[in-house]
């Protein structure tokens, strides 16, 4: 099933990879468009508006990647997913928790490798794993299988946003 974020999402991750995610908010939270902002936006093309308001809802402050480790470290099926949860929500296109964050209002908010249409606040993530002894429980986010060798779930941050999965022991790279 293709995600309609999937190419945005692609463009983004290719951009970070190359510039660096640091590099990337301060030219997005900068008010003067810079040079570099600007070959960065002809190279984003159609994912431009969409990245603009993914960057902006990020606290400078809050702009930490997972583990320390460069963005390109992480496995290319965990950056998309992030990538592409992110981008459906600060469309305004996900599922939300009761409490209703919204990326204008920056908090730390949780999405999910086996609901991808969902975002759950800090308090509500909880209740967003899969149920003990489901299918999702025992799938793998990377590869698909199913089985009972489920490595326990981890995740990526970008800001504040996490994004959380669970993997067979062969596709866990933590
Ligand atoms: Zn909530
Ligand atoms: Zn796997």
């Amino acid at each position: 099933m293709i995600d309609k974020f999937d190419g945005a999402a692609r463009k983004i991750d290719k951009i970070i990879c190359e510039v660096g995610f640091s590099a990337l908010q301060a030219m997005f939270n900068s008010e003067t468009k810079s040079p570099d902002r600007i070959a960065f936006e002809d190279q984003a093309g159609a994912a431009q508006a969409q990245m603009e308001t993914m960057f902006r809802a990020l606290p400078a402050a809050g702009s930490v990647i997972s583990r320390e480790t460069e963005w390109g470290h992480h496995p290319e099926w965990a950056r998309l997913g992030l990538l592409r949860s992110h981008l459906r929500w600060v469309q305004g296109e996900s599922r939300l928790c009761s409490h209703k964050p919204q990326a204008a209002r920056p908090q730390p908010v949780a999405a999910f490798a086996w609901k991808p249409n969902f975002v759950a606040c800090a308090r509500c993530s909880h209740r967003a794993t899969p149920p003990a002894g489901s299918v999702e429980h025992y799938t793998c986010d990377a590869c698909g299988k199913v089985g009972e060798d489920m490595v326990t779930d981890s995740a990526l941050f970008l800001g504040p946003f996490m994004y959380t999965f669970g993997c067979c022991g062969t596709c866990a790279y933590w």
